[in-house]
């Protein structure tokens, strides 16, 4: 038996679509930073796998203004669903963290897992960094102490249709994918332009958790498509993606940037996933702004 936690999220609903049979759960069904629920929920449901996706998750702004909200809740969701899934002898664990918890600067990018604890997180998200990088250690622990088969998976920003599209909370291409929607001539972005970014279309990911489910892989690994572009770059092909090239993109520079870069190398992922293909920034895009259209029919 399979349980996803975050099964409501964006990473959840991808993997829904390709692993239909397991048991997903969100915040309305238990809350995971109450111990007490988290006991209630594995005891009704003793799965043998736990995919770990719930996250207390958002944007710059967010992070900036809840520190205390963000390494709370995902400190204590992250340490209850592991102390449980010991409790209840959960044979696999797949957690999940982010590109964004790495260094805020490195020698050499692309940055490979070992590079995790190098060096402070970005300052903008320095409390949900360190939450993660605790599950992290968590799980490495876990591994030494009691010989568990629990991994964790370090992807790089995602997309997709199930992408939430209020302002404060979408991730930039999906928040790129509306603009471009809605503009009539020219849309306006955050920033200078010039910070580089990785993204990867949120099936990818839920491939990647499936793959290593079925296969029995496990292990620590950044997942991330091997291209970089900076966020002008990225303007400029989700434009083409979704047939509107003329459309001029003006930058608001008295907001931040973010993290400079943060790209990560995906080569020990592909080594053991070989075939494995992600879906190219293009192809991703023109899906979910189809998508996002048909939703809104203008
Ligand atoms: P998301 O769309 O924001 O979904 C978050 C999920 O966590 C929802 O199902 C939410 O339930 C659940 N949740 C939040 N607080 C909870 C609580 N107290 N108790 C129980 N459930 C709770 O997140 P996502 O984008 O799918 O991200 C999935 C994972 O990937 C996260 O661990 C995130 O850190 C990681 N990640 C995401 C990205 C990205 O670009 N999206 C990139 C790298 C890593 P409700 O729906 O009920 O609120």
């Amino acid at each position: 038996m399979i349980l996803v936690t975050g099964g409501s999220g964006l990473v959840g609903k991808h993997l829904n679509d390709i692993l239909p049979n397991a048991v997903y759960i969100s915040s309305k069904d238990y809350d995971l930073t109450d111990l007490q629920q988290v006991k209630d929920m594995m005891n009704e449901y003793k799965p043998n796998s736990v995919i770990h996706l719930a996250a207390r998750v958002g944007g710059i702004v967010d992070n900036i203004n809840h520190p205390v909200d963000y390494l709370e809740e995902n400190v204590l969701m992250n340490t209850n669903v592991l102390k449980a899934c010991h409790e209840f002898d959960v044979e696999k664990v797949i957690a999940i963290l982010s590109t964004c918890i790495y260094p805020d600067v490195v020698e050499t990018y692309p940055m490979k897992e070992e590079d995790l604890f190098n060096g402070p997180p970005t300052e903008t998200n320095f409390s949900y960094g360190f939450a993660k990088r605790c599950m992290a250690a968590h799980i490495d622990s876990y591994r030494k102490q009691y010989n568990k088969k629990w991994s964790y998976l370090i992807p790089c920003n995602l997309y997709g249709e199930y992408d939430k599209y209020e302002e404060h909370h979408s991730h930039f291409v999906s928040a790129l994918i509306k603009k471009i929607y809605e503009a009539d001539d020219s849309l306006e972005l955050w920033g200078t332009g010039k910070p580089l970014r990785q993204f990867m279309y949120g099936g990818d990911l839920a491939r990647v958790i499936k793959h290593m489910l079925d296969n029995n892989i496990v292990g620590n690994f950044n997942v991330a498509p091997e291209w970089v572009h900076s966020i002008n770059d990225l303007a400029e092909i989700g434009k083409k993606a979704c047939l509107k090239d003329k459309l001029v993109v003006n930058y608001d520079n008295t907001k931040p940037d973010g993290q400079f870069r943060k790209d990560v190398d995906s080569s020990k992922l592909l080594s053991v996933l070989k075939d494995f293909k992600f879906t190219s920034l293009e192809e991703g895009i023109r899906k979910v702004y189809d998508n996002f259209s048909q939703r809104h029919n203008r």
